[in-house]
């Protein structure tokens, strides 16, 4: 074995199936805007930007820095999502043609400045109370709510059709569209909201997790794979305890192996017991905590695994939306946290 190490290989050819997947359930004039905020979900801005460029309508993005990277790779539109705040800021979007959303009045005397020169979309709040101008505010925009613009809002529930609050947004996104003296395209889909909402898709669709697999819908796929190597083998009687604080005990006499893999590559510390990983195309579990720099997992009922062997994580055959169900946390956060140290590689740019 060289030397091992943790590693994130990232499959572009599924990034591009799952925004297929997306697109199949949409109308086919709607236009998609995805979404790369924070390193694209952590799968590198630019290599996916290389990546989607010939099956995405424009990039939406969090941080100006992030809008100027992807300027040098691609001419498709670039949505700065949280808008800009200063003079400066906007002469960077004018000059790189970047769209800036305006969400909020404090915004408005800049954005009227700039109103001849740049795209705008106006997000409205609609129900979520996080980012948007309240709809009896919007005739205080006149003149940005025109054609060329979009009207947009976020769902707060779009991963939850049950919720009311669902149809509340869409009913107020309505009341403040057909006010409107022009005729705005519009935009309210995430891609849970693209999956469980596919009729309120309208011109642009916003989105993000589902292009790397991030949640679970049919055709779409985990397009990472955190794995790392077993670096050593314990054989234990029963009632023998593993890892810091002993926290479990056998319950039997168990095959445990140690996977150099940790919370400081970017595993959840807190994963419990039970956790699936997968060794050698078998399903394993994680047993005992979670160190900084090493995992130990059940390989009682594993043929011939062995010192050497890959451990995987999650992969594009264990849903990162299983384990992070599994811990009551979200595939968003397990994506955006993998830590540098981690070797990157990369397949089908
Ligand atoms: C992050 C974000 C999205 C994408 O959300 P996903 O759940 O990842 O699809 C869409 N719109 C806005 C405004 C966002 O901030």
């Amino acid at each position: 074995m060289i030397e091992p190490n943790s590693e994130l290989i990232i499959d572009y050819e599924l990034v591009r199936g799952n925004i297929q997947a997306i697109k199949s359930i949409l109308p086919a004039n709607c236009k998609i805007m995805g979404i790369i905020k924070s390193n694209a979900y952590g799968h590198d801005l630019e290599k996916s930007t290389h990546a989607m460029d010939d099956v995405i309508d424009g990039y939406g993005v969090v941080r100006l820095e992030e809008a100027l990277k992807i300027r040098e790779i691609s001419l498709k539109p670039i949505l700065a999502m949280q808008g800009v705040y200063s003079s400066d800021a906007y002469d960077i979007l004018k000059k790189n043609n970047i769209w800036s959303v305006v969400h909020s009045m404090s915004q408005l005397p800049l954005a009227k400045q700039y109103q001849d020169d740049l795209l705008f979309w106006i997000k409205v709040n609609t129900g979520m109370n996080r980012l948007g101008i309240a709809i009896d505010e919007l005739d205080q925009f006149q003149s940005l709510l025109k054609d060329s613009n979009v009207l947009m809002t976020h769902l707060a529930c779009a991963d939850n059709p049950k919720d009311k609050l669902n149809n509340t947004q869409f009913e107020n996104f309505d009341h403040a569209w057909n006010h409107l003296e022009n005729n705005m395209q519009r935009s309210i889909l995430n891609s849970a909201g693209v999956f469980n909402f596919p009729d309120q898709a309208y011109d642009w669709v916003r989105p993000g997790i589902a292009m790397y697999g991030g949640i679970d819908f049919p055709g779409l796929k985990t397009a990472m794979t955190f794995r790392s190597q077993i670096i050593s083998i314990q054989f234990l009687d029963k009632n023998e305890r593993i890892g810091y604080g002993g926290r479990v005990k056998t319950k039997k006499p168990s095959k445990i192996a140690i996977v150099y893999c940790g919370y400081a590559d970017g595993f959840p510390q807190t994963a419990i017991d039970g956790t699936s990983v997968i060794v050698n195309s078998y399903q394993s579990k994680i047993i005992g905590r979670v160190s900084m720099d090493l995992i130990s997992i059940d390989i009682t009922d594993i043929p011939d695994c062995k010192i050497g062997d890959w451990c995987e994580l999650w992969s594009p055959d264990l849903s990162i939306v299983k384990n992070a169900n599994k811990n009551n946390l979200i595939s968003y956060e397990l994506m955006t946290k993998m830590s540098n140290r981690v070797k990157r590689k990369h397949l089908n740019v």
